[in-house]
C-alpha cells in the first residue's frame, strides 16, 4: 500500500460518523431529524450502525452517557446527546448546535411537606445520577451536603428512607409528583445538542458544514410558518405591514374587484399576534401551511 493511501484523512472512507442514542427518550427526534434534512438510512432496527444511502453519513447507536467520550476519541466525529449528559461528562467536544428537542431540567426535589431553601440542603443526603453537577451546585453555593449516586428511579430514593432529597431530570414532573416529592430549584436547563471532535479533517468538517446547512434549514421551517389571506385593498398597507416575509409578502390580484390575495411567512412565536391583527385589519380566509425546508 502506498504511503499515501494509509495518511489519508479519509481512510475510513471519507463518511462523516454520527453517534446516536440506541434507545430512548432522544432516539426517535435524532432520526426524525436527520430524515428532515433528507437523509435514507438504511435498516435503522437493531443495529451497532448503519450508513446513509445519498449522504458521506456513518450512524452508530450507542448509550447516551457513552456519546461525549466517543467523540471525544474520535470513534465517532459528531454526537447528539442531552447538554445534561455533554456538562456531566465533561469531555474537551464542541457544541456544533442547539437541536431543540429532549428539553428538561436537572432539578432539586424535596418532600411534598417540606418548604425549601438552599440552606435546608446543609448536611442532607441528596440522591441523584448526576454527582458532577451537583458538586458544582453545592460548591458554587457553599453547601456541605453527602451526594448518593444511583444510576436509575432516583426519585424513589426518599420514600425508601436512601436520601432526603434528589437531585433529577424533569420534564413534567409527573414523576415527582407520583412518588411524593416536589421540584425546589433548578440547576440546570438542557436540550439536545450536535457536538463535534475538536480535531475533524477539512473533508469532515466540509461534510459537517453541508449538514449543519440542513439541520439549520429544518430548524428555521419548524419555527415558521407559511400564511396566505385575502385582503381588501384598501387595507393592505396596514395587512403588509405586520407581515414581514422573507423578503416582503407576494400580493397577487384576486377575480374579485378590490380585493387582494396575501402570502408571506411568519415566525411562530408572534403568531397568534399577528393573526388577531390581521382580522382586524379586515383580513380574510387566512390559512395557514407548514414548511418542510427554509433557505435563506
Ligand atoms: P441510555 O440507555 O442511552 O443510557 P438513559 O436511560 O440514560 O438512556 P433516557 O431516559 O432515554 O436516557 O434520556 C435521554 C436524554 O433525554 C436525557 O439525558 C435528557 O437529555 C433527555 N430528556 C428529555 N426529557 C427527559 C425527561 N423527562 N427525563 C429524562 N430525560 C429526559
Ligand atoms: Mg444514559
Amino acid at each position: 500500500m502506498s504511503k499515501n493511501v494509509i495518511d489519508t484523512p479519509l481512510g475510513d472512507g471519507g463518511k462523516l460518523r454520527l453517534a446516536i442514542q440506541k434507545s430512548g427518550r432522544l432516539s426517535e427526534d435524532s432520526l426524525k431529524l436527520l430524515k428532515d434534512c433528507g437523509i435514507d438510512l438504511r435498516n435503522v432496527k437493531d443495529r451497532l450502525k448503519t450508513e446513509a444511502d445519498n449522504f458521506p453519513l456513518e450512524i452508530f447507536f450507542l448509550r447516551d452517557d457513552d456519546i461525549p467520550e466517543y467523540v471525544n476519541d474520535g470513534v465517532a466525529d459528531i454526537g447528539i446527546v442531552g447538554e445534561n449528559v455533554l456538562y456531566e461528562k465533561n469531555k474537551p467536544v464542541d457544541i456544533v448546535e442547539k437541536l431543540g428537542f429532549g428539553k428538561c431540567r436537572l432539578s432539586v426535589a424535596i418532600k411534598r411537606s417540606e418548604e425549601y431553601s438552599k440552606e435546608m440542603l446543609q448536611g442532607k443526603r441528596i440522591a441523584t445520577s448526576y454527582p458532577v453537577l451537583v458538586k458544582k451546585f453545592l460548591d458554587e453555593n457553599n453547601i456541605k451536603a453527602d451526594i448518593h449516586e444511583i444510576s436509575g428511579s432516583v426519585e424513589i430514593a426518599p420514600g425508601i428512607g436512601l436520601a432526603d432529597a434528589v437531585c433529577d431530570l424533569v420534564s413534567s414532573g409527573s414523576t415527582l409528583f407520583m412518588n411524593g416529592l416536589k421540584e425546589a430549584e433548578t440547576i440546570l436547563k438542557s436540550e439536545a445538542v450536535l457536538i463535534q471532535n475538536k480535531k475533524l479533517s477539512e473533508e469532515k468538517l466540509n461534510i459537517l458544514n453541508k449538514l449543519l446547512f440542513r439541520i439549520q434549514s429544518v430548524k428555521k421551517a419548524k419555527n415558521n410558518k407559511y400564511i396566505l389571506l385575502n385582503a381588501p385593498n384598501d387595507k393592505l398597507q396596514e395587512i403588509i405591514a405586520l407581515l414581514p416575509g422573507m423578503k416582503s409578502p407576494t400580493v397577487l390580484p384576486l377575480a374579485t374587484e378590490g380585493w387582494s390575495s396575501v402570502h408571506s411567512v411568519l415566525n411562530e412565536n408572534d403568531f397568534w399576534d399577528i393573526i388577531e391583527q390581521l382580522k382586524a385589519h379586515g383580513a380574510q380566509g387566512i390559512l395557514v401551511v407548514p414548511i418542510e425546508k427554509m433557505i435563506i
